[in-house]
């Protein structure tokens, strides 16, 4: 879905959400996952955090820009892409290799965060490279598979230089290698401060779409503009309270103002 500049030259903002969601179980639910049920101010739904909530934001967030009369220099684009849950191989890694993609201009991209349940925000700049290491047989189609060739011989003698003592040399560098970018992970690189609000920039433990944008070197931040909110991304009675998401729409309005004016 796009919003034509009236400068089609610049490089444009994309906004992207993905509209799959996790399965539930229907029994560990209080309220119907698939109706919405607004319940004590606060709406019970699968998708109300990750990430339905945050799609229909910025839709409202457009809306009631073009509505006050926003001018909009830059064009605005919204992907609404499938199989993020599962990794994205058949969604936003697809789409980032169109030519439809390119077409778009992108300069800079919005994604999913997190909601924080605390009273400042958190945005992602980056994010866990989700790579996997399969040392004995190849269990999944995505990460790194390990074969060490040893000596073989006799049980009763003490062999050296087996198979199993490489690969122990080699799983113990990437433990290394593992502890080194924990350290990074969870540094918070800065913090913003704007109209009273605090913004924590750090990197996202979890893989989002963002990092197949940032792969084709566009800047692309994880914000899901939600405070004070118990996390329940992917948990039973996921839910988002009125008054935090309706913030959270002002929020978007005033950053998707600023990045396309
Ligand atoms: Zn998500």
């Amino acid at each position: 879905m796009s919003l034509h500049g009236s400068n089609p030259t610049l490089p444009s903002l994309l906004l992207n959400s993905h509209t799959d969601v996790v399965p539930v179980t229907l029994e560990k639910w209080t309220h119907d996952p698939f109706s919405a049920d607004l319940v004590d101010g606060k709406i019970y739904a699968r998708g109300s955090q990750d990430m339905k909530s945050v799609g229909i934001a910025y839709l409202e967030a457009i809306r009631r820009l073009k509505k006050d009369g926003h001018a909009f220099a830059r064009s605005v684009h919204l992907s609404f892409v499938p199989d993020e849950e599962i990794g994205g191989a058949d969604g936003m890694e697809v789409f980032v290799g169109t030519d439809m993609f390119k077409a778009l201009n992108v300069g800079f991209a919005l994604d999913e965060g997190i909601p924080t349940p605390f009273p400042s925000f958190l945005l992602f700049n980056s994010e866990r490279a989700p790579w996997c290491i399969c040392c004995t047989i190849k269990l999944i189609n995505v990460g790194i598979k390990l074969t060490a060739r040893g000596n073989a011989g006799h049980g009763s003698v003490m062999l050296q230089g087996t198979a199993v003592e490489r690969l122990l040399a080699c799983l113990d560098k990437v433990r290394q290698f593992r502890a080194e970018q924990s350290g990074k992970l969870y540094k918070s690189d800065n913090l913003i401060r704007d109209a009273g609000k605090t913004f924590d920039v750090t990197t996202f433990t979890g893989a989002t779409d963002a990092r197949f944008l940032r792969q084709m070197g566009i800047p692309a931040i994880g914000f899901s503009p939600f405070r004070n909110t118990p996390l329940l991304l992917h948990d039973h009675d996921e839910h988002i309270g009125i008054d935090v998401y309706l913030e959270g729409i002002s929020i978007y309005q005033s950053i998707i103002a600023s990045l396309t004016s």
